[in-house]
């Protein structure tokens, strides 16, 4: 059984500490948190023991009545691999910590690619991770396109993607993001650093992106085209991204228009805080003009990465000989694809 810290407990960590625990071969050693809030309350009612990784130790918890188990260098010395979900740039100065303690760590998008040595896609690179000491499980946006751009590769070759991201302003609990009444070009420098992002997990890949920020919390879009060194037939694309597990292209009949009957459709089926881990992609935009593909799809921000981050564990920890394993193993147990 691996044991898995979680360095970091809010819209990511709690995902990722409730996907290990359904795992059959991982446990949660323990959360780690800074200071006391909801998200701390729901971690001791999980029955996950809680660790102090603020200056002032203990006693913001204690003071709100919530007993630690220790602190953060506890938790990452009793753990198998720890996994760091606090805010972007703050993974970085937890890397010493998780090298004093000889514990391999994963780190998430928000870090810069050089935070550790492979920027990780399950579906994309999984074996380049296997053995290493520190991966970066890359952004929501990056872990979307590299699902896509994996097979298409593999089938058709990739001549030069074109990529339009139309950004959620902020998750549902980021009371202070935005906009609340525009549509910003966001960065407006192009290409934006979703290309080069891309380039960390496909290096030799020639892409452009621009983005943009609008204002709704639920998913980003993605306005995808791609110019392959081959011209399948739109059938015959669809075929090769329906048989991938990830990837959920979305049937007419469902009559699901955008990301909000999405939501709606993983909230009334059962899925925990309604999560879409798999790519969205509208079956009927998915459009062949002569070697141009041309395609829409929708990325769940909050959810996509937390199966990448389970298989980065089991890479790490070399316990799995094979992506499809653990990848079949993480869907299986979470229910991705169903
Ligand atoms: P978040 O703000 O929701 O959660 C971060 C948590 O870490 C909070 O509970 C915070 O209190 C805690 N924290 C802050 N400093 C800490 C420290 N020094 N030690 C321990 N805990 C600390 O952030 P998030 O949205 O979960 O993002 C985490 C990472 O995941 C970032 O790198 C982000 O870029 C990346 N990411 C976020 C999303 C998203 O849409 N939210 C998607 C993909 C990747």
């Amino acid at each position: 059984m691996l044991h898995v810290g979680i360095n970091g407990f809010g819209t990511i960590g709690k995902r990722v500490a409730d996907a290990v625990r359904v795992q059959p071969d991982m446990t949660v050693a323990g959360v780690a948190k800074r200071s006391p809030n909801f998200e701390a309350t729901i971690a001791v009612d999980r029955g996950y023991d809680l660790f102090a990784a603020g200056e002032d130790g203990a006693d913001p918890f204690d003071a709100a009545g919530l007993h630690t188990a220790g602190t953060v260098r506890d938790m990452v010395a009793a753990s198998d691999v720890v996994v760091d979900t606090t805010p972007g740039g703050v993974g970085e100065t937890n890397a010493a910590l998780y090298d004093d303690c000889d514990t391999p760590a994963i780190f998430q998008g928000g870090e810069s690619a050089d935070v550790a040595e492979v920027s990780f896609n399950a579906r994309a690179n999984y074996d380049t991770a296997v053995g290493a000491d520190t991966v970066r499980v890359v952004s929501c946006n990056t872990t979307g396109l590299s699902r896509l751009f994996a097979p298409l590769q593999e089938s058709y070759g990739i001549e030069k993607a074109r990529v339009t991201l139309v950004r959620r302003g902020g998750d549902p609990g980021q009371t202070s993001r935005g906009p609340i009444n525009d549509t910003l070009p966001d960065p407006v420098e192009i290409p934006s650093h979703h290309g080069p992002d891309v380039q960390t997990v496909f290096p030799d890949l020639d892409i452009d992106t621009m983005g943009m920020k609008v204002p709704t919390t639920q998913m980003h879009t993605h306005s995808v085209n791609v110019t392959l060194e081959s011209a399948p037939t739109a059938g015959e694309v669809r075929d090769l991204l329906a048989d991938e597990s990830r990837l959920f292209l979305i049937p007419e009949t469902l009559g699901i228009d955008g990301a909000g009957k999405l939501k709606e459709y993983t909230r009334d089926a059962g899925r925990p805080r309604g999560d879409v881990w798999e790519n969205c992609i509208w079956a009927d935009s998915v459009t062949v003009e002569g070697r141009d593909l041309y395609l829409f799809q929708a990325i769940h921000q909050e959810a996509d990465v937390v199966p990448e981050n389970i298989d980065a564990v089991r890479a790490l920890s070399e316990r799995t000989a094979s992506a499809e394993q653990s990848i079949r193993r993480t869907d299986d147990a979470l229910g991705v694809g169903e």
